[in-house]
C-alpha cells in the first residue's frame, strides 16, 4: 500500500465513523504524524492532500523543517520548557500542555515573538503513569491558572492519548471522558479560551475516538507504515 492508498482508506475509515456521531469526515482534522520519517516521505503526503503534520520532538520538526514544504506543524509530544523558543515561531498548535511552568514559558516565547500560541491541554484520563498529562479534576483549574497567567496563550481544546488496547473498544471510556470535560468549556467565549480542537485518536484507536467525539486524530503507521526506531532521526 502507498502513501496515497494509506491516505485515501483512512479518509474512508474517518468519515465512516464521524458518520455514526452524526457527522461528517469533514469535521475531523486528520494531522499525519511524521516522527522518524524524512521529507521526502513527508512531502509525498502533502501532494496527497494532508495539511497539517505532528511531530513529537522539537529536534526532528527543526531538521526537517525547512525541506518539507508548506504545512501546518503541530508539536505533539511532551515538550520541555528550555525547548519552547526553538518552535515558537514554527509550529501552529501544542498539543501536550500539561504544566502551568510550560504554559508561562509558552506565553513568554509567544510574546516575544508578538504572536498568540494556540494549545491543548493534555488529559490523562486513565492516569498511566507512563503517559504525562493531568488528571481530568485538575482540569478546571489548569485552564482557570493559564487564563490568569498566560496572555498570549489561546486554550483551543484538549488532547488525549488513550491506553494502547488490543480491542480499540476499551479505550472509548477513556476518550467519553475527555469529550465531557470538552463539552462543558466549548461554549465559552474568552479571547484566551475558544475551544475547537479535541486530539484523541491514532493508528489503533482513531474510528473509536471519532465515534465518542473527537475532531482531530494523529496517525503515523497507518499512512507511513511501521516506524524505523533505527534511525533516531534527530537524537
Ligand atoms: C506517535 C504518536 C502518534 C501516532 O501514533 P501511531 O500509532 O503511529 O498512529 C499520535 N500521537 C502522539 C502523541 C504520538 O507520539
Amino acid at each position: 500500500m502507498s502513501i496515497r492508498d494509506n491516505i485515501e482508506y483512512i479518509n474512508r475509515l474517518k468519515d465512516e465513523a464521524a458518520q455514526k456521531s452524526g457527522r461528517t469526515g469533514e469535521d475531523v482534522l486528520l494531522v499525519a504524524v511524521t516522527k522518524l520519517h524524512d521529507a521526502d516521505e513527508i512531502n509525498e503526503a502533502i501532494d496527497c492532500g494532508i495539511t497539517d503534520i505532528g511531530e513529537n520532538k522539537v529536534q526532528e520538526i527543526l531538521n526537517k523543517y525547512e525541506k518539507v514544504k508548506p504545512v501546518r506543524w503541530h508539536l505533539i509530544g511532551h515538550l520541555q520548557t528550555n525547548k519552547v523558543k526553538y518552535i515558537i515561531d514554527k509550529v501552529a498548535m501544542i498539543h501536550s500542555v500539561d504544566s502551568l511552568h510550560l504554559a508561562k514559558e509558552i506565553d513568554k516565547r509567544a510574546a516575544q515573538h508578538g504572536l498568540t500560541m494556540d494549545i491543548l491541554i493534555q488529559v490523562n484520563s486513565a492516569e498511566e503513569e507512563s503517559k504525562f498529562g493531568i488528571s481530568s479534576e485538575e482540569t478546571e483549574q489548569m485552564i482557570r491558572d493559564i487564563l490568569e497567567n498566560c496572555p498570549n496563550v489561546r486554550i483551543r481544546g484538549l488532547m488525549c492519548i488513550a491506553p494502547y488496547e488490543e480491542d480499540p473498544e476499551n479505550a472509548a471510556v477513556y476518550f467519553r471522558e475527555v469529550k465531557e470535560l470538552y463539552d462543558r468549556y466549548s461554549g465559552i467565549r474568552h479571547p484566551n479560551l475558544d475551544f475547537k480542537y479535541l486530539s484523541m485518536g491514532m493508528s489503533n484507536d482513531f474510528q473509536v475516538a471519532i465515534e465518542e467525539g473527537s475532531n482531530l486524530i494523529r496517525v503515523g503507521t497507518a499512512i507511513f507504515g511501521q516506524r524505523d526506531y533505527s534511525r533516531k532521526m534527530g537524537e
